[in-house]
């Protein structure tokens, strides 16, 4: 027999799917960011969206690019894990192929979703672990939402009156992350998923 098999000294068993999300602005896909720079074990799903690009994004790493009916036949074929329309606008999704195929490699796995999305997923995989990234404070929220500049000022208020209901969600989540600073947050994420700091 081989001793190493008995697991004595084995880590706890980790989540194989960690879902995260959070209100606008928090800075959920920052976090990602640094996920993807410092702990390249975690595989980071890669959405497909019906958005068009943003300079400097890359199609099949940021995000899978895809047109309306391209998105609508992954869906209506079953291969999304969960979609939603995002600010009343743009559609984004989980492809399920690539997700189960990385969890059959025990590879952990982190979806960056919103919270509709979140729901979904908590449905079809309830094992998952749920991981609410929250601001410091709601002033800090403001300030990163406007701080940015991108929106218009009516958008601006559509996006804060999501992210008051967003933050009232926390309860439904398994471990509350606050985004103080970002690599903090991304270690402490990182740590949730069975992964060690690289410090
Ligand atoms: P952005 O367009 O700024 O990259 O992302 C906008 C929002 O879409 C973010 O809140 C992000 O969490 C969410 N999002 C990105 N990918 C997915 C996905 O696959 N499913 C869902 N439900 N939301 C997503």
């Amino acid at each position: 027999m081989n001793d190493s098999s008995i697991g004595v000294d084995a880590e706890p068993a980790s989540a194989p799917v960690t879902v995260l999300a959070g209100p606008t602005a928090v800075g959920k896909g920052t976090v990602s960011a640094a996920i993807r720079a410092r702990y390249p074990e975690i595989w980071l799903s890669v959405s497909a969206t019906t958005r068009a690009p943003r300079p400097g994004e890359v199609d099949g790493v940021h995000y899978r690019f895809v047109s309306e009916e391209e998105f609508s036949s992954l869906v209506e074929n079953g291969q999304m894990l969960e979609w939603a329309v995002v600010h009343g606008r743009n559609k984004y999704g989980t492809p399920r192929g690539p997700v189960e195929q990385k969890v059959a490699e025990g590879r952990p796995v982190l979806l960056e979703i919103d919270l509709a999305g979140a729901r979904q997923v908590r449905d079809s995989l309830p094992e998952a672990q749920f991981v609410f990234l929250s601001p410091p404070d709601w002033d800090t929220l403001v300030d990163r939402l406007v701080g940015r500049g991108t929106e218009e000022a009516e958008e601006r208020e559509r996006r804060l009156a999501t992210a008051r209901v967003e933050l009232a969600a926390e309860d439904e989540f398994d471990v509350t992350i606050v985004n103080d600073t970002v690599d903090r947050a991304a270690d402490e994420l990182a740590r949730l998923l069975g992964v060690r700091d690289l410090t």
